[in-house]
Formats: structure tokens, sequence, C-alpha cells
């Protein structure tokens, strides 16, 4: 198996204090010892020497989210997110991956993207080619929740700015399946021609924006100017563009692991919540956050991920949360799928546009 240094030193590194062990959602999902950074790390070591076949590893493999929880806690400094990524891509190379796996990368081929689906009508209808500022809604925003995009149009445009759509793929599925191929590579720079040709990009999903910042910039693939969306609508509620209401009411944040641990970003989320309410925090916020959805992995284990899901929302309830506001599609839609009765899930726009 080709592994580069980088990930070898890691993987040998382990100095096995189970910290990841706590952390990890999946694992305090399943219960089973494998789902952790630890564990994986061991796998990797064993094919490397030898003493296994990579494909006796690769469903442990896709079993990671990526979360970067083990990240921010292992006590080595060392990120296992590293050699899982490059694992997946010798699993895909060398034709190993599991057939749940090759079935999302054949829709991919045939449709363009690994959900099969298309853009609906209603959001091609808001695309505006004439804007020098737009939002981009990427897959998993435009195709499993359309809805928030809607609502984040419609809240764009009662600031008055005039901010077009772009729908598109950043390349963030076929990354998180295959790891650092061509096939992602191709997709990252199909999405930056689009995107390149618009002055400002307000990037929707935090995980698309994350991709663009890290992995687009190492592959030296042109990057646009680009803006979180929670830094551009606290830039229209600060300049007074967006005309919110302070309420009584109480927002608890889903961080969304990819603003929190990222892109060093746990402030904007809350700050749109004190904007119109009081934040009420949950266990295990900021860096620490718990994952609470992926809509990838919800393709082929769903159980595991309405599981995580659910676990967040006992954390939530645990403190006595009851309106929970999410940054992501990802953790909007698994949050909504197993809403307890007299709780709500709200992505930041719903929350401003309720209190306009
Ligand atoms: S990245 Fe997340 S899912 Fe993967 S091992 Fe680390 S904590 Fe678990
Ligand atoms: S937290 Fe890091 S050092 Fe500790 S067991 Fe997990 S991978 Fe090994």
């Amino acid at each position: 198996m080709n592994m580069t240094d980088k990930s070898k030193n890691i993987v040998d590194n382990c100095r096995f204090c189970w910290m990841c062990r706590h952390v990890c959602p999946i694992g305090n999902a399943t219960g089973l010892e494998r789902n952790t950074a630890r564990a994986r790390a061991f796998g990797v070591s064993l094919v490397a020497r030898g003493a296994t076949e990579l494909s006796e590893l690769s469903d442990n493999i896709y079993e990671c989210s990526l979360c970067g929880a083990c990240t921010n806690n292992c006590v080595t400094g060392f990120d296992p997110k590293v050699f899982v990524r490059e694992v997946k891509r010798e699993i895909v190379l060398e034709g190993l991956a599991p057939a749940y796996i090759t079935d999302l990368l054949m829709k991919h081929a045939e449709s363009g993207n690994i959900y099969g689906a298309e853009v609906p009508g209603e959001l091609g209808a808001l695309a505006c080619e004439s804007a020098d500022t737009v939002l981009f809604a990427g897959l998993d925003a435009w195709a499993k929740t359309p809805e928030c995009v809607l609502s984040a149009m419609k809240l764009l445009s009662s600031s008055g700015r005039k901010v077009g759509l772009v729908t598109g793929d950043s390349g963030f599925a076929l990354h998180f399946l295959t790891g650092e191929t061509d096939e992602s590579r191709e997709a990252a720079l199909a999405c930056s021609k689009t995107l390149m040709a618009y002055k400002t990009v307000v990037v929707y999903d935090p995980c698309d924006l994350a991709l663009m910042k890290h992995e687009w910039r190492e592959w030296g693939i042109g990057t646009p100017e680009c803006i979180s969306f929670n830094e551009y609508l606290l830039s229209l509620v600060r300049s007074g563009a967006l005309k919110v209401k302070k309420g009584n009411t109480e927002y608890m944040l889903q961080d969304s692991f990819a603003y929190a641990r990222e892109l060093d970003d746990c402030k904007s989320g809350r700050e749109l919540i004190d904007s119109v309410g009081t934040v009420r925090d949950m266990l295990l916020i900021g860096k620490e956050a718990n994952l609470a959805g992926h809509l990838v992995m919800a393709e082929y284990m769903p159980a595991v991920i309405e599981a995580v899901a659910k676990m967040r929302w006992r954390d939530a309830g645990n403190m006595g949360g009851e309106n929970i506001v999410t940054e992501c599609p990802q953790e909007y839609a698994a949050l909504k799928a197993t809403c307890p009765e007299g709780c709500r899930v709200l992505s930041v726009e719903e929350m401003l546009l309720e209190n306009m």
C-alpha cells in the first residue's frame, strides 16, 4: 500500500491514549472499538506490514466521517484524517471499494453527482449571471435541503442586495469518497471555473468552503474571493441591511465541524443567534462539538447516522434545548429527520427570517 511519510508517521505514533475513543461520534453511536482513529491506525499499520489485506480494512475506513473530533483531541497532535483520506484513495485506485461506495461512484459517473439528483426547478429559476455577488449552494445543499437554499435566497433578497444563485459541486462528496483523486480534482476545477467569474462568492455550506480554502489551494485550483454564509449574513445584520428584531427565544447552536474545526469559526453562528435571541449552549460545543449528521454517509449507513443525530438530540435535551440552529445541510437534514416532539430544527436563515 502506498502511503506518504506524513501518514506513516501518524499511524506509527499513536500513543494509545484512547482519547479518540471518547470523542468519536460514530464509535459512540455504534459502540464498536473499530470506529476510532486508534483502531484504524492499527489496521493500517497491519496492512503496511503485510499482516492483513487492504480489502479487510475498507468498511472500517468508510465508517470514518472525517469530522476531526479525534484530531482535536489526539495527544500526538497529529491528524488521523490524513491517513484515512490516503487509504480511501488507495482502496478506490486498487478497485477494493465496497459495493455501496462503487454504487455511489457509478451514480456520479452516470448523472454527474453521487445522489443522481437534478437541480430543482425553483432553484434553477433563481440563477442570475449578471450579479457580482453570488450564493454558492453545493451538492448537499441543493440536492438534499433545497428548502434551505430557497430560504437563504429569500433572506438575501430582503437585504436589498443583488445576490445571484449558483448551484454546483465543489468536489466535496467525491473527495470524501475517494480522497485526492483525478475525479475529485476535476470536479473542483469545473466548479472553480464557474465561480471565478464572480467578484464575491458567498459559500452556503462550510464543508464546501473548507475544501476550497484548504484542498483547492493545495491542488493549485483557483479559489474565488469567498466568504462564509454566516459571515456574510453577519455583515448584513451589522450594517442594518438585514433588519432583524431581537426577541426572547432561546436558540441552541449545533456547531458545524467544518466551521469550528476546519475554518476556526466558532463565533459567527452564536453572533447571529445573539442578534435575534439568546444563545443557550448544549454540551460539547465549538471545537469539541459532536457531529450531528452526514449526508454522504447517510447514503450507505443510514441507521448509524440516525443514531448519531439522536445522540445529539440527547445532548440538547440534557440542557433543556428545544430550538436547534444548524449551520450546514448535513446536520439540518439529519436533525430534522429525528426531531423529537416539541422541538424544532432551524437553519440560520430560517432563524433570521422568523425574527424580521
Ligand atoms: S474523524 Fe471523526 S469519525 Fe473519524 S475517527 Fe475521528 S472522530 Fe471518529
Ligand atoms: S487520540 Fe491519537 S494518540 Fe490517542 S489513541 Fe487516538 S489516535 Fe492514538
